[in-house]
């Protein structure tokens, strides 16, 4: 059982996908992300962001739009192909492209042929070296071709919004999707040579009982989910506007939320799924799994990865990029990212140079959620003590010499944990999503 302290889940904290976290951005100038681009060697990751659905969800806080007429979606592919080409011409060739993830939005809401050009583009322009491709999907606009599509470039690494299996909540969310829909999709995607296919899950919804998250829990199960995301709803209509369509009186309180946490880790960790982090499951053999087992799961702009690379380079509008000691988002508006490409400039408009200071604090921070512990030097612990002694006192972590580990019962409070060791909480909490 996780012991339930309200007290301590009180304060909103960021999700850390980055340390600083993207609220701490501001205003650069490209040179410092050209200069970054210029300075990367080894491996490499591109993330390619897609921000087109074919109908967009109520809760969805991604930077994303209708797919809507052709014409949107081929000039954000020209401005792409553009930005493709600007980056590659920086980057040294001594750079090798290991991993490409696919995000969005959805991919899918690309049509087929669109999706291979651009992965031609991206073998073309970049020295590639064996990447494992991975994509998002959405399975209400997911057809066989598409699939087939996915097989034949070979990729093997699949997430699916998958959410909830109870209409109710599905109705609520505005993401009405027949559980044939998410059968048919995972049966095209085995047969397309999948191996590790993600389930995106969701407790929190309005109307969710327990009962309901179990249910969707067994049908993840059953249907052979090789890696489970379970996340948190956050509802924050002030800062996702289409929200408001969600009827907040029916939304379950804290108390609940952090029952179903729990539920979700214990049913999850008891039927054949390793916990990975604090939302994230892997069956064993499942790399995921693999990495965890070893010490070397990381956490990016995705989540918990296997992915070990220094750097990241995002490309699309409002894509993230992370180097070692500098971050630089694209700019969001995908009509601006299109007239920033179009004349030739890189479209960076925010970022934040990272300092020694803040490297330090960010693998404290990363090492806390992704492997539950993490060696603090003298100075920060000194000033992190105060802090931490709440969970101290609960038992909720301990500190040995200079190794602060978070126990089991713990978990639940990881976030809010490595939140002592952020340098910027005081002034952005407003920003952020329930602890749990
Ligand atoms: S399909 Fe995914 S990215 Fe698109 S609106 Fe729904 S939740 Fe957002």
């Amino acid at each position: 059982m996780w012991p339930y302290y309200p007290e301590l889940l009180a304060t909103p904290v960021p999700r850390y996908t980055s340390y600083p976290t993207a609220a701490e951005f501001g205003a650069i100038d490209t040179a410092p992300y050209a200069a970054a681009l210029g300075g990367a060697e080894g491996d490499v990751s591109l993330y390619i962001h897609i921000p087109f659905c074919e109908k967009i969800c109520f809760y969805c806080g991604c930077n994303t739009a209708a797919a809507g007429r052709r014409h949107r979606l081929e000039s954000y592919l020209d401005a792409l192909h553009q930005e493709i080409e600007l980056v590659a011409e920086r980057l040294p060739r001594s750079a090798r492209v290991r991993r490409i993830a696919f995000g969005g939005g959805s991919p899918n809401a690309l049509t087929p042929i669109d999706f291979v050009r651009l992965v031609d583009k991206l073998f073309v322009a970049f020295s590639l070296s064996d990447p494992v491709i991975s994509i998002e999907l959405d399975p209400r606009s997911l057809t066989e071709e598409w699939t087939k599509t996915i097989g034949g470039i070979g990729i093997e690494r699949v997430s699916m919004g998958v959410q909830t299996f109870a209409p109710h909540c599905m109705q609520a969310i505005g993401r009405v999707q027949a559980e044939d829909t998410i059968v048919r999709s995972v049966d095209w995607l085995r047969a397309a040579g999948v191996t590790s296919l993600n389930f995106d899950l969701m407790y929190g919804l309005p109307g969710q009982t327990l009962h309901d998250l179990e249910d969707s829990l067994q049908r993840t199960r059953v249907l052979g989910a090789d890696r489970v995301a379970l996340f948190g709803y956050a509802h924050v209509p002030h800062l996702v506007p289409r929200q408001k369509a969600i009827p907040a009186d029916n939304l379950p309180g804290q108390q609940a939320r952090f029952e179903m946490a729990e539920r979700g880790y214990f049913y999850l960790a008891t039927h054949g799924y390793a916990p990975v982090g604090f939302d994230h499951f892997a069956k064993p053999g499942d790399p995921l799994a693999s990495a965890s087992l070893a010490g070397k799961v990381h956490r990016n702009f995705q989540g918990f990865t296997d992915d070990a690379s220094p750097v990241l380079i995002g490309l699309g509008a409002s894509a993230i990029s992370g180097f070692p000691d500098f971050l630089a988002q694209n700019v969001k508006d995908a009509g601006r990212y299109r007239m920033i490409t179009s004349g030739g400039m890189l479209p960076a408009a925010r970022g934040i140079e990272r300092s020694a200071d803040d490297r330090y604090r960010g693998t404290v921070i990363e090492r806390l959620l992704c492997d539950g512990s993490a060696r603090v030097g003298a100075k920060l612990l000194h000033e992190v003590r105060g802090s931490l002694a709440p969970f101290v006192a609960r038992d909720l972590i301990s500190i040995i010499d200079d190794r602060v580990a978070i126990s089991p019962i713990g978990l639940p409070y990881a976030r809010t944990i490595a939140a002592s060791f952020d340098s910027f909480r005081q002034e952005s909490t407003r920003q952020f999503s329930s602890a749990v």
